[in-house]
């Protein structure tokens, strides 16, 4: 089958386009013909070595295709997955726990540009911190792919939502998904940003996913007890800091959380799943596919995320 893999870590040119063996089907798993992949930076954290798998290695994170063969999905069945490894290929092997059927009213592309990002938001906004009216979250990113789904799903839990992001281009983005304020951080102090638009009080909540250039400025906008939760790291690493900080910003509550414990019970991975899909129908939720890539091309799906050239979703279609 064709794939792309890595035999060694490195930069976007490391993914090798090519024949790999079609994985054989063992226990608790399903085969999946894969139609389409999501690229995430999951992908490439695996690629550059940042998270470590075994090699050779198929990369792809998330996925939508038909089941060939397995034991409690059957051949036909349409699902999609997140969190198993191999989906930027023809077929993958994919635990069954992490399946789940795709609505009829959902394309394949828009099911691997939901599962990843879309049930990342959802476990944001009603498990790590429960939304509520009256409620202001920051979101950085906020015209990102996990960050414009996060504003919308914020607003339709009733919250207030300041979003940031770097250009007005997709500041227009972020306005169009939801954001009642945003803040362009790559010219504006967007601490003092933050603090005029909740009148010096700060909001109840920052998602950030952006990590190295945000994360200690993120601190100083959350109001006391409030939450910092940091979810990713597009532009590097967070730096260590003490605990004692959190009580001098105001007894903070500080959060590292992953999705895959988020959709570790069933019960939780429909529940995320089944709204983020029915969502979608009814129109609530809007995907942004923007930019759509054969299979071969994954490599420069990569350069375009890295380099900060994305809005929206990036989808492989195999
Ligand atoms: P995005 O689509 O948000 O793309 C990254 C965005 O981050 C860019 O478009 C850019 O927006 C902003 N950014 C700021 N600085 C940089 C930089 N130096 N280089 C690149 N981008 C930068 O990506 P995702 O939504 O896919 O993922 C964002 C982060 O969230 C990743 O670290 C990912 O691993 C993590 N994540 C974590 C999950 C979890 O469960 N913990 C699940 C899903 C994602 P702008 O130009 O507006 O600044």
């Amino acid at each position: 089958m064709k794939a792309i893999y890595i035999e060694q870590t490195g930069g976007p040119e490391v993914l090798k386009y090519g024949d790999m063996p079609k994985p054989e089907l063992v226990a608790g798993h399903a085969l999946v013909k894969v139609a389409a992949s999501g690229v995430n930076f999951i992908d490439t954290y695996q690629r550059s070595g940042l998270y470590k798998v075994p090699l050779p290695a198929v990369l792809g994170s998330e996925g939508a295709g038909t089941v060939e063969t397995g034991t409690q999905f059957k051949k036909g069945d349409r699902v999609a997955w997140a969190m198993a490894r191999g989906s930027y290929a023809e077929y993958a092997l994919v635990p069954e726990s992490l399946l789940v059927v795709l609505p009829d009213a959902v394309s394949f592309k828009d099911g691997a540009a939901a599962m990843l990002q879309g049930m990342t938001a959802h476990y944001l906004v009603h498990s790590t911190y429960p939304l509520k009216k009256g409620d202001t979250a920051l979101i950085h990113a906020a015209a990102g792919g996990t960050g414009r789904l996060l504003v919308q799903m914020a607003k339709l839990a009733g919250a207030r939502v300041i979003g940031t992001v770097s250009t007005e281009a997709k500041a227009l983005l972020a306005r169009d998904a939801g954001a009642d304020e945003v803040i362009l951080y790559s010219s504006q102090d967007f601490v003092a940003e933050t603090r005029r638009l909740t009148e010096g009080k700060g909001v109840d909540v920052v998602f950030d996913s952006v990590g190295n250039t945000t994360l200690m400025k993120s601190l100083d906008c959350v109001r006391p007890r409030g939450m910092a939760v940091s979810f990713g790291q597009s532009s590097g690493a967070v730096p260590a800091f003490e605990p004692l900080l959190l009580a001098q910003k105001g007894s903070l509550f500080f959060t590292r959380p992953v999705l895959v414990q988020y959709i570790a019970d069933r019960k939780e991975l429909e529940w995320r799943a089944a709204d983020v899909f029915s969502w979608i129908a009814e129109k609530k939720l809007v995907l942004r596919v923007e930019h759509v890539y054969e299979l071969a091309y994954a490599a420069q799906a990569h350069r375009d995320l890295e380099g900060r050239q994305t809005t929206g979703k990036l989808i492989l279609l195999i």
